[in-house]
């Protein structure tokens, strides 16, 4: 499998992230990630939070580690997830009042 493209994208239908499984309405601002694999091509789609988890440990930016929705059984991503919902963290991903 490898990657052809990916791109910030606001969708133009909705999708659900192949991250978390969440739905997002059309409009959303998404990360497109197309692949190609055995002479097909497709594209899935992450929102901010999932990516930003993605990107903040670069270990794991292998994306055909993750099963459709695998994320939310991550512990670690769950509690990423709600310090950014709760502002304890930064859009880059360090901690609020400890840069
Ligand atoms: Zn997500």
């Amino acid at each position: 499998m490898s990657q052809i493209s990916r791109k910030q994208v606001k969708t133009r239908s909705s999708h659900q992230c192949w991250g978390c499984g969440k739905d997002f309405p059309i409009g959303s601002s998404m990360e497109r990630q197309t692949e190609a694999d055995g002479g097909q091509i497709w594209s899935v789609y992450w929102c901010d939070v999932c990516m930003d988890y993605l990107s903040s440990m670069p270990d794991r930016m292998e994306d055909d580690q993750y099963n459709f929705g695998e994320l939310v059984q991550d512990e670690e991503y769950l509690k990423f997830k709600k310090h950014r919902e709760s502002g304890w963290l930064l859009s880059d991903g360090h901690m609020a009042g400890h840069a």
